[in-house]
Order: C-alpha cells, then structure tokens, then sequence
C-alpha cells in the first residue's frame, strides 16, 4: 500500500484559513441507475426519477455541483436559493440515456462520478459523451480507478491520484472532487485525498448541513427504488 501524500499539481494550501462555524444547507442527492429495465434497490425507474426532479423544479430548487459547494465552502461564493446537488456514481450508460434527458428538460445539471478504468470500456460511457456532458454543465468526479474498498489494503496512489489523472487526460477537463467507493473513509483516506489536490470528496449519510469539517466526507442522501415522493418530500428541506 502506497499511503504517501503525492503532489500532484494545484493543491490546497493547508494554511488557508476558514471560517469553521459556517455551514451551508444543501441537499445532496446520490443515484446509481435510472432505467426501466434494473430490478435494483440502486435502480430508479425514470418515471419516478421525472417526478422527482419536477418536485425539485415546482419548489424552486437550483441544481448545483460538488465543486460548486466545495466552493461556497471554501471561498463563500454564493449559491443559489434552495440549491441541491444530484449525483449520480459508477458512470452507468443508462444515467446519460434516461436522467440526462429529463434534467435537460429542467435545465438540472448533475455530477457524474466516474471509475476511471471504466471509461471507453465496452458497454460503458465513452470520452465523447461525458465530454457532451460537461459541455451541458455536469460536473464529472473520480470515483477512483478500480472501485477498491479504499479502507482495505488498496493502492491509493492508483485509485486517489492516477485515476484523477487517466480522466484529466481523457477528458480535458479538471477533475476536483472524489467520492469514496461504498461512501467509506476513515481520516488517514481524507487526509490523502485532500492532499491529492481535490477539493472536496463525498460519501454516505444523511446530514444536508455543511461546513469545512466536513469538505472531505460530504454527505450524500441515497435514493432507493423504492422512495414515493412522499417521503422524498419528508427529508427535503424546503416543501412549500
Ligand atoms: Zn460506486
């Protein structure tokens, strides 16, 4: 296991100083399959899917990216009202055919977390359609190269830092936050992850309050099959 701190490129100056008692609120959502086809707990049907986002869109709701809360975090930029973020992990091909057209229609943006050995593979999402993604305003996230337990014996230099860079190069784009593969991390991960030049990194949980404490272990409210809107609506912060 390669658990040393590697430079690679634009990181974070440690010294930089925050407000520490500032939190933002903001609903960050996590998805795996939209598709009428998954029998899945990880699976969304897309009908249900559109009438989530079409709950989000009646209410006011702005979609924002990781980035962009690693943002108002760091540098108290300003989001807008009733923001939410809507991820999506594992780079499944069903996400760019059914969720993506839906959010077009609302003008939702999303971010995409990618394994980045997957990219280009058979049956996965190629370079040209999460390039098509990015010029549509997703945010596309590292979600390490091989999946690995990272909380296990696992390469982190590979799955932290070469895989940022394997998507850098294939997609041209800078890569900035990282979710943890099965939401896991304990605090020598976060700690790497920082490091590695990432600006914030996201995994499992409930809580929508957010502040510098918890940059490097967001927390990322699963949505199951199963979920009705009445109780999507339950767990939103803002229902009127
Ligand atoms: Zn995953």
């Amino acid at each position: 296991m390669t658990n040393e701190p590697v430079d690679s490129g634009p990181a974070i100056d440690p010294t930089e100083t925050f407000d520490e008692t500032e939190s933002i609120t903001v609903p960050i959502l996590l998805y795996h399959h939209v598709s009428d086809t998954i029998d899945s707990q990880y699976n969304v049907r897309p009908a249900r899917f559109a009438e989530q986002m079409k709950w989000l869109y009646d209410r006011g709701y702005s979609t924002v990216t990781i980035a962009d809360v690693a943002s108002a975090i760091r540098y108290g930029t300003e989001l807008p009202a009733r923001p939410v973020v809507l991820t999506f992990d594992d780079g499944y091909l069903d996400v760019y055919q059914n969720a993506y057209p839906i959010l077009q229609q609302y003008g939702f943006v999303a971010t995409f977390y990618i394994i980045a050995n997957t990219v280009d593979a058979a049956g996965s999402l190629n370079t040209r359609k999460l390039q098509k993604l990015l010029a549509s305003g997703w945010e596309i996230g590292s979600h390490s190269m091989t999946h690995a337990d990272l909380t296990t014996d696992s390469d982190w230099e590979n799955e932290i830092i070469n895989a940022r860079l394997v998507l850098e190069e294939k997609l041209d784009t800078e890569i900035r936050t990282f979710a943890y593969p099965y939401g896991k991390a304990n605090d020598a991960l976060k700690t790497y992850t920082l490091n590695a030049g990432y600006s914030a990194a996201v995994g499992l949980g409930s809580i929508m309050e957010h502040n510098h404490n918890t940059l490097f272990f967001l927390h990322r409210k699963e949505i199951k099959s199963w979920y009705e809107l009445d109780f999507f609506e339950e767990f939103m912060p803002w229902t009127d």
